[in-house]
Parts: C-alpha cells; structure tokens; sequence
C-alpha cells in the first residue's frame, strides 16, 4: 500500500496569482495540483484540505496556528506524514509554533513554500513542493519534527529563520545543522532528528498574545523602553540584546526592567546575532540582567522565542516559576543545551 501524505493549504506565494494591478493574491489548490503534473505519477497518495481563508502568511495569527494543528490532528491516524504549504514570511514563525503545540510528535510535518508563484515560468515551488512531499512520505527515514523545507535543504522549524526575500535559498538554521539535503538523492542525516518518542501525541492549543518584543539600539531611549514595559496587562517579553546578551548598564534600563519583571512580567534574553548563543554573566553588561530575573535564551532564534513564550504563558497560566524554568530548557530542540 503506498504512504499517504496530507497537504494543508495555507496561502502565501506558491499558490498566488496576479490580479489586473500585478499585486499577487492567494489562489486555490487545485491550480497548485494542477501546476505539478509530476504529482500525479508519484508513489505516494496525496489528500488536501485548504484552510477556510488562503492568505499571505504577513495575516497569520495564533488562532490560524491552531486551525492548522487542528487539521493536522484530525487527519494524524490516518496520513504518513503532512505538508503544509504556507507563505514565506511568516513560516519560521508557523513553525516554531506548530513544534511547540505537538509533543510526542511520531510524524513529518513538512512546511514549504516558494519565491515565485508555481504558475510562473522559473517557479522554485515545484522543486519545493515534490521535494517536501516525498520527505513526508518516505519510509527511509520517519522524521518526528516540524520542519521547513526550501531550496534543496530539510530544516528543523523551530531553528529556521528567513534570511532572504530575493534569493530562492531563503531559509537557514544558523545553530544547527540541516536535517537532510536534496540532491540527486535525499540525504538524510538521521543522528540530527529528535528521538522517536514513546508517548501518546499530545496537541496543546494555548497562546497568550499578551506579549512583545523589545528589540535594543545604541541609542534606545528610557520613554521608549518604559512605554514598550508599561503596556497594560503584559505577561511576556523577549528583549533583543547585543552579542552574547549584553545590554545597556544604565540604572534606568536596569530599573525599568526590574519594575517589570517585580510585577510579573517575563523576560526572555535572546541576541541580536544571526548565529551563537546568549551567555549571561560573560559580560558585565549581562550581570545586573541576570540578577533581576531576566532568562537567557542561549541560542534559540527569535521567531522561536516570541512564539514559545506565547506557547508556555497561553498553556501554564498563573505559573510564571514553571514558565520561566521551561523557557530555559529545550522543548523540542529549539535550543542547545548544555
Ligand atoms: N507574502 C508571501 C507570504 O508570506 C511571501 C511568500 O509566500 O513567499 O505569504
């Protein structure tokens, strides 16, 4: 019996066509399927379902991330693996989420997309799409992760960041390794994917948007800062620091944030850097960070940390001490541990 792999359709650029004005919008899937005659000679069965609304993914929320896991779930007994075709721009993001909401996670969900429209002369979402669909559909090798793949690379999701909006190459994992490379054959590099687990899956739907991002400048000045702290009822921050994590010293930086995080609020350290990791206490510019209470991130990427700490204040309310413990561990490889 052949493997069967759903696809979930989602939006974003491979489905897209021009409208009179030459501004893409999404397009249905049969016009995808339609695109790839391929498709319909491969050794796998393919199933669809489209969400209700196909959309750029700059539209995506986390009540979207839930309809996607939804689907998933609903159909998980049943497929061998899912692909979702989802936009570029915001997929590092779907990603990361999706790794996070799945735990015991025994199957491939494969995230693409494409730089041009499959209907286009020069589409990269061909390649993309056959590729995607047979790493959901192989029986060489089970890979129980969330995954992006783009431009002949299989990525783990939560470390993947969008690097390009030119280039087909438009993803990368800067803090580890790609989990297969297509060539002439799929290499797969199997002492890179998380364990097989031996739980039961289970989906956590949870997402507190009660959140921000404080991304720090030479310059940054304390009513920005305080602004950004003193939004009404905030759970959550990632604070994007230099370097290793390294922030200014000034006593009013350090105080804003220790107000903060004295009425509850988070703290996530994450680095600016595309590669390396948060280190706190490397540097005296992390020191008094460290001492109020603000968690280092290591090396998890920031489309991960905002959608984790989402994850974990939506799933753990009115317990900030495991929030704060979880957020310094891996919950699904999005972080090196040491
Ligand atoms: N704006 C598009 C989207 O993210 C870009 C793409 O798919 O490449 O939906």
């Amino acid at each position: 019996m052949n493997n069967k792999v759903l696809i979930v359709y989602t939006g974003g650029t491979i489905g897209m066509v021009q409208d009179e004005n030459g501004s893409l919008h999404p397009f249905a899937l049969d016009r995808i399927i339609d695109a790839v005659p391929q498709l319909k000679a491969c050794a796998y069965d393919i199933d669809s379902v489209t969400l209700d609304n196909i959309i750029d993914s700059s539209n995506m929320t986390p009540s979207l991330w839930v309809d996607i896991a939804d689907i998933i779930e609903r159909h998980y007994d049943r497929y061998d693996g899912f692909v979702v075709l989802h936009g570029t721009d915001t997929m590092a993001y779907t990603a990361s989420a999706l790794s996070f909401m799945f735990k015991n996670l025994a199957k491939p969900i494969v995230l693409t997309g494409s730089q041009l429209p499959l209907g286009t002369l020069r589409s990269d979402g061909r390649e993309n799409i056959i590729c995607a669909l047979e790493i959901a559909s192989t029986r060489l090798a089970v890979i129980p992760e969330v995954c992006i793949f783009f431009e002949s690379h299989l990525y783990r999701g939560n470390r993947s960041t969008k690097i390009s909006a030119e280039n087909f190459d438009a993803f990368e994992t800067y803090n580890y390794p790609s989990l297969a490379k297509a060539g002439i054959n799929i290499t797969f590099k199997e002492r890179l994917f998380m364990p097989m687990p031996s739980g039961p899956l289970v989906v956590r739907r949870g997402f507190d948007r009660r959140v921000a991002i404080l991304k720090l400048f030479p310059g940054i000045t304390e009513p920005v800062v305080r602004a950004l702290l003193g939004t009404p009822d905030l759970q959550g921050v990632v604070i994007e620091t230099y370097g290793s994590g390294n922030a200014p010293t000034d006593p009013w930086f350090i105080a804003a944030l220790d107000e903060a995080i004295r009425r509850g609020v988070v703290v996530l350290n994450v680095t600016q850097c595309k590669a390396g990791a948060v280190k706190m206490r490397q540097y005296a510019a992390s020191c008094d960070m460290d001492r109020i209470g603000v968690i280092g991130g290591g090396d998890i990427t920031i489309e991960a940390a905002i959608t984790k700490l989402m994850y974990l204040l939506g799933n753990y309310p009115g317990d900030k001490d495991h929030v704060r413990q979880r957020l310094g561990q891996s919950l699904r490889g999005e972080i090196t541990e040491n």
